[in-house]
């Protein structure tokens, strides 16, 4: 299993105890005995751990609560699990961020497996100590395996002393427990490969595996635990990319339900493990002239339409409910109904299905079940309840560091509104819409769009949003182009006003005068025209218009990838990213399975050219089975070919693999993320040696990327020895802005246009034509059809990327000549802003 650790644990689960049994927890020490809720870090006032109480504590000694098992205690000392006689699982977490202390000021009692009678020490602490040193010393005591399990009768708000009654947990359901009967426990360790998180979709697919198993199912990140089985759990972990995790199951199919929901992890879930180029044709979301407002592109395209404001009304609830019986029959009515509407409109299309799906794993999901019954239970009205329950997990939502994971609240406020419309008997309606419509709202629910004909609809624009939204990845899928972040006027524009959407441009304009409403309409009617004829000549090689040979070639990750590249037009590989043969995995792939793949895509291309890049991992991209030494900045750290020279033997043989898998005539090499020339030749002598052992005299083209801007400014040194230059945009930008490319918050500022990086790509082409050597891009900007004429005008020679702009790029290029080209170049130089370079036309 790739990445993944197993430890079978023996764990000390009592056998089957009758449901009903109740085990009475005593304060472990004297103190002031509150609600969960007030502890001061949503981990447990939200309950995510867990349901209990908590204690400030006035002692200084934490003693067992009840007799039970030692079942955890925390390498830093600060927490300490133990499981009572009814199986339930107690953890005591002294203090806030106490973890961060290492141990100092803990001293324990007792050890992991050790049996303890209530009232035994367990734990010592220095109270001075953390006083000074822990943000607070409220310790939260609360059940984790809390699905099978009630707390009732806790002391709240009243000064406790030690061995006094605290709360009783009572068993309610044997489901749980006959499961983890077996006494075993099954732990895999793991790594989250997926670009986003585990965001909605992948959280509501693991919660649906977790439901096909008896075992009871939790992941572990840090000190927080979410059932498995709720996707709102896993969302609130908050899983970026890269994060570590425990899958923990208890229960006779342990060892099924852990390997499958690790398989489902490790494989991606058919999401982009790399991080996704960032947008380039952007423009920051600022006020502009002349009656237009600045966006962030979500969706490509130009659109002229009117203006169609979507203000759905507030719903309001009544608090107070008419009986528990009646609400929760009414939630159940109302959830029904909604999870049918999902289902039809599922059918629509692919994107939306996938995104349809992920909501109605979060209309099925545990945790916010109970939640909103709890509050039923309370008194409370049905739809009180439920949108209490939803709006503290987005609450949640928000609080996470990851803005990806931030906007996946909207898909929970979508359901709140869906569930509150349908207690209110409101029927899904589709909206209507006039012809050419573009729809300006505050934030667009999945819900809303998937309710929208599509033939009316021109464009979108939002007022907040993020580009990585549902709603943003349904109108690229719908082709729809689209803006977000538009800022609060958007919702000002009157509903019939006439409106350009540039998203191209990052910008929309109200009321156009006639000319410009002329000229868009021109060129929405060129765009198409213009796609078809491109379309047509595809296969064709590519030249400007006085003849200049200009290669256009696909980055290609898999042999799919070559065969959809050809059919595309593709004149070549201008980039093979090897990570996809290296990730996701517990060992590294042997020479010769390498080779097969290798061979197979050199087939998939018929002849063309392939440039093979090595092994580019590290950074944003960890391999779980080599163990890096941690890093305060891995952007900054052991990556790209720092990672072959630390481990050559990879390296050898992954040239090895190459040189067997490539035929000569096709074969091209290219290494990642070089600084200074030492590194090149260093891969060049183990090139050669891999050459002489297969006994190959023909040299092979060995390539730079042109990634840091150390290369681009030394490319005139680099280029003495590098038989090409291939410039990776995406980094490139990344390091001379010092943007994090993966920041969503910066996704309107990175943009590989500026001129700074065009300093850079101009320093570039001119050190390899000192040379005689050829540039090539193969980073985003290889595939942005506004940024080709500029790059060539620079010197570049060669574009790789997205196969699907092979077309357009072919056919913008057909229709310029070099002059014009080196004419754009020059104004793009001396530009001030990427916005000014965009603003530039070929034409002026
Ligand atoms: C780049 O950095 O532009 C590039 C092509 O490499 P990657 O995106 O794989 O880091
Ligand atoms: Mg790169």
């Amino acid at each position: 299993m790739p990445g993944v650790r197993t430890v079978e644990q023996s764990g000390a689960a009592p056998a089957n105890p009758a449901s009903g049994q109740s085990v009475v927890l005593l304060a472990p020490f004297d103190g002031w005995a509150a609600p969960l809720s007030e502890v001061p870090d949503p981990v447990f006032a939200e309950r995510m751990m867990g349901d209990g109480v908590a204690i400030d504590p006035l002692g200084s000694v934490l003693t067992a609560p009840c007799d039970g098992e030692i079942i955890l205690l925390h390498a830093a000392l600060h927490a300490v699990t133990l499981r009572a006689g009814n199986g339930a699982e107690i953890l005591m977490h002294i203090g806030l961020d106490t973890v961060a202390l290492g141990g100092r000021g803990f001293t324990a009692h007792v050890a992991q497996g050790q049996k303890v009678k209530a009232g035994d020490k367990l734990i010592s602490f220095d109270l001075d100590q953390l006083a000074q040193s822990a943000r607070s010393l409220v310790t939260p005591i609360l059940v984790t395996n809390g699905d099978g399990f009630v707390v009732e009768g806790r002391k709240e708000n009243v000064r406790i002393g030690r061995g006094q009654e605290l709360m009783t947990v009572r068993h309610v359901s044997s489901a749980p427990l006959a499961a983890a009967g077996t006494g075993r426990e099954i732990r895999r360790e793991l790594v989250v490969p997926l670009a986003h998180g585990i965001h909605a979709r992948p959280a509501a697919r693991l919660a649906g595996l977790a439901k096909n198993f008896t075992a009871e199912v939790a992941i572990l990140s840090g000190e927080m635990r979410a059932n498995a089985r709720s996707p709102v759990a896993l969302m609130k972990l908050g899983l970026t990319k890269g994060a570590r995790v425990t899958i923990l199951a208890t229960g006779p199919d342990a060892e099924q339900a852990a390997a499958a929901l690790a398989d489902l992890i490790e494989s991606g879930m058919g999401e982009e493990t790399a991080a996704p180029a960032a947008p380039t044709i952007q423009a920051p979301p600022a006020p502009l002239r002349d009656g237009a407002l600045a966006g962030v592109r979500a969706a490509p395209g130009v659109a002229l339409g009117v203006a169609v404001r979507l203000m759905p009304p507030e719903i309001c609830v009544e608090e107070q409910g008419q009986g528990v019986a009646h609400e929760a029959r009414c939630l159940s009515a109302a959830l029904a109904v909604v999870k049918t509407n999902l289902e039809a409109a599922a059918g629509k299309n692919a994107t939306l299905a996938a995104i349809l799906d992920a909501h109605l794993g979060i209309l099925d999901d545990p945790e916010l079940a109970a939640e909103a019954e709890a509050r039923i239970g309370q008194g409370k009205s049905a739809g009180h309840a439920w949108r209490s329950a939803i709006q503290n997990q987005v609450a949640v939502l928000k609080a996470l560091k990851d803005p990806r994971l931030a906007e996946r609240a909207a898909d929970l406020i979508d359901l709140e509104r869906q569930v509150l419309s349908a207690l209110g008997g409101a029927e899904a309606v589709a909206m209507a819409l006039p012809p050419n419509a573009i729809l300006l709202a505050q934030d667009i629910l999945p819900s809303q769009l998937a309710g929208i004909d599509a033939s009316r609809l021109a464009g979108l624009a939002m007022a907040e949003g993020g580009p990585t939204s549902h709603a943003a990845i349904l109108a690229a899928s719908m082709n729809i182009p689209a803006l977000v972040a538009c800022g609060p006027a958007l919702l000002d524009i009157p509903d019939g006003a006439m409106i350009v959407l540039d998203a191209d441009h990052g910008r929309l304009i109200v009321d156009p005068p006639q000319l410009v409403r002329e000229d868009i309409e021109r060129a929405i009617a060129n765009r198409r025209e213009a796609r078809r004829a491109a379309q047509a000549n595809a296969q064709a090689l590519c030249h400007t218009k006085d003849g200049v040979r200009i290669e256009i070639c696909a980055n290609l990750g898999s042999v799919e990838d070559a065969v959809t590249a050809v059919a595309a037009g593709a004149e070549g590989c201008g980039l093979l990213r090897t990570e996809f043969l290296f990730l996701d995995r517990q060992s590294a792939p042997s020479e010769t399975e390498q080779a097969d793949v290798y061979r197979a895509i050199a087939e998939a291309l018929a002849g063309r050219p392939l440039i093979v890049r090595t092994l580019d991992i590290g950074g944003d991209k960890p391999a779980a089975y080599l163990p890096f030494p941690p890093e305060e900045n891995p952007a900054l750290g052991l990556r790209g070919v720092r990672v072959s020279l630390w481990r050559p033997d990879l390296l050898a043989t992954q040239l090895r693999a190459i040189l067997r898998g490539i035929p000569a005539t096709q074969c091209r090499i290219m290494v990642p993320m070089i600084a200074s020339l030492d590194e090149l030749r260093q891969v060049r002598r183990i090139l050669d040696d891999a050459r002489a052992e297969l006994g190959i005299a023909d040299p092979v083209p060995l390539g730079v990327m042109i990634e840091t801007p150390a290369a681009a400014i030394t490319a005139d040194i680099l280029a003495a020895e590098a038989d090409f230059f291939s410039i990776g945009t995406n980094d490139l930008t990344q390091y001379s802005l010092a943007m994090d490319r993966g920041n969503a918050r910066l996704a309107a500022q990175f943009d590989a246009l500026h001129p700074a990086v065009l300093r850079l790509i101009a320093a570039t082409a001119k050190g390899a034509d000192q040379h005689g050597r050829r540039t090539g891009v193969c980073g985003g900007l290889g595939s942005d059809v506004a940024a080709a004429p500029i790059l060539i005008g620079l010197g570049v020679r060669s574009l790789s990327g997205t196969a699907s702009q092979i077309a357009e790029l072919k056919s913008v290029i057909a229709n310029l000549t070099l002059e014009q080209c080196r004419r754009l170049a020059d104004k793009a130089l001396a530009a001030t802003s990427a916005r000014q370079v965009r603003e530039l036309n070929p034409g002026d």
